[in-house]
């Protein structure tokens, strides 16, 4: 499986709905001000360490970026909580697909 294929349209568009529920607030950048924002073509996944060591293979958190396009401030999303992916801690879950 890869992990650099890019968003498909369809699940942009599905995260930018989710994000549009959730996100009730302003949609300023708290430290720039501007409200333009970018959304990732990737789920990136940090990983975690242990000590000072990459646990390959362990944990992962796989996340959409949201950048203000004007300082680069950005939100990480979980998008597992977006319903695009199944966690794998959970595997008897499925996404809502509507
Ligand atoms: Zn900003």
């Amino acid at each position: 499986m890869s992990n650099t294929k890019p968003l498909s349209l369809e699940e942009q568009q599905k995260i930018l709905d989710w994000l549009d529920k959730k996100w009730l607030g302003t949609k300023t950048c708290n430290i720039c001000g501007h409200n333009q924002w970018n959304l990732s073509q990737h789920v990136v996944a940090p990983t975690t360490l242990e000590g000072k060591n990459i646990s390959l293979g362990g944990t992962i958190y796989p996340l959409v970026l949201v950048t203000c396009k004007n300082c680069g401030n950005t939100h990480f999303f979980n998008v597992v909580m977006v319903g695009l992916l199944r966690s794998s801690s959970d595997p008897g879950s499925e996404p809502d697909n509507g």
